[in-house]
């Protein structure tokens, strides 16, 4: 059922201050950051997540081991809680609507059910003035090659829901290719998207906060790099001319404001050759490409969101230093950890590694293990970290 988007869920008088206690729907590795940096600021937390031992209920004061959708799990959670947050966007709808009923959930049921359907997601972001990729809604094999004519090839068909790390998208190289993207993507059985495929020079995002006094703090603009769809490395300033940073971040602003966010939104933009920007999608919690902040921002995003839900003033979202995140997958994991124990005798001068590691117990590949913040004087100095250390070898 859409939620009422005239109904606001929040309260901009309600003050949640520490020594709340805040319920967080999901115990991966962004609940466990979020806990690391409430927890500092004393605040209590108890995270609902079903994997015995997550890297979240390693340090939250509680976890209710249970399905994400349980309703009587949600139910004591809600009971537990002074406020509820959660690390996924893919929260079950009638989850959502108990936890409204029963504890405080200042982000809302809205920005879910919008962010949940890539469909919604573009038009509600048309809706607030800022650009996305051409795209069409797909119901049938012929709109999809009406479609394809129109964009051209390649072109991306997308899945409007379910799809996460280049999951649920076919690159439309040829026409011919058109009948076998449709009857695979079809089988997810939701609506289907076609895009323009973007020429892009660059992928940037940016993580705005809002909190329900409504003020607006913006981060500064990550640039970020992938490898086999997965984040690799994020650059903090992007590499971009100082424009685009101003665009950026006045995008990601008008987002915020426009889509009444609460707590964090991330927001993933394409930059092309002549320097236009389009939003690619939208994440309305922390982020991977936001894990920077965690020593290169006077703020980090883990503490800015705890801030905005619990609406306190929000902290200086600003960057202390060039800073360069390096993504730890399972493959990565015993390189990293030869590697921690010898004596430093590889490093680069003038890059100090901030290692964070998510307590997960087994090390599959491709898995997100942990992140290095790499704090340095240049991005030069910080990849020529990444290469002394031989860590990330295998990509
Ligand atoms: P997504 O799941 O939408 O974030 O897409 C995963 C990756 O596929 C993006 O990070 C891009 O590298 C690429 N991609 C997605 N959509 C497009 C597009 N319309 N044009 C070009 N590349 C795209």
């Amino acid at each position: 059922m859409q939620p009422d988007a005239k109904i606001k869920a929040y309260d901009p008088q309600k003050v949640l201050a520490p020594g709340s206690t805040i319920g967080i729907l999901g115990g991966g590795q962004l609940g466990r950051m979020l806990a690391l940096a409430g927890r500092a600021m004393g605040y209590r937390f108890v995270t609902l997540e079903p994997t015995p031992d997550a890297p979240c209920a390693q340090v939250a004061d509680e976890q209710l081991e249970a399905a994400y959708d349980d309703v009587e799990a949600a139910r004591r959670l809600a009971e537990l809680s002074d406020v509820i947050t959660y690390e996924f966007e893919n929260v079950d709808a009638n989850v959502t609507a108990l936890l409204m009923q029963e504890s405080y959930v200042p982000q809302g049921s809205t920005l879910l059910y919008t962010t949940q359907h890539r469909l919604r997601e573009k038009r509600a972001i048309e809706a607030t003035g800022v650009k996305v990729a051409p795209y069409a809604e797909i119901g049938s094999v012929d709109e999809l090659r009406a479609a394809v004519a129109r964009f051209g090839t390649p072109c991306v068909l997308k899945t409007a829901t379910g799809g996460y790390d280049g999951k649920g998208q076919w690159v439309i190289r040829s026409e011919e290719e058109i009948a076998e993207a449709y009857e695979t993507l079809s089988q997810a059985r939701t609506e289907l998207v076609l895009e323009q495929f973007i020429r892009f020079t660059k992928e940037i995002s940016v993580i705005a906060a809002r909190s329900p006094r409504g003020e607006v703090k913006v981060f500064p603009a990550a640039e970020n790099v992938h490898v086999n769809n997965i984040l690799h490395l994020s650059f903090a300033p992007a590499r971009v001319d100082a424009d685009v940073l101003e665009r950026a971040e006045a995008i990601a602003k008008m987002i915020a404001e426009g889509l009444d966010v609460i707590g964090l939104i991330a927001v993933e933009l394409f930059l092309t050759e002549d320097g236009e920007l389009f939003v690619n999608e939208l994440a309305p919690r922390p982020h991977n490409s936001g894990h920077y902040t965690m020593e290169a921002c006077r703020t980090s995003q883990f503490e800015q969101h705890v801030r905005a839900i619990c609406n306190l003033p929000l902290g200086d979202p600003a960057l202390m230093q060039p800073v360069v995140m390096v993504n730890v997958l399972g493959e990565h994991v015993q390189p990293l950890l030869d590697w921690i124990v010898q004596p430093q005798s590889e490093h680069v001068a003038g890059v100090t590694a901030k290692l964070h590691l998510y307590g997960k117990h087994e090390a599959k590949e491709g898995r997100k293990m942990g992140h290095v913040n790499l704090l340095a004087n240049t991005h030069e100095d910080a990849i020529r970290w990444i290469e002394a250390s031989h860590i990330w070898d295998a990509n």
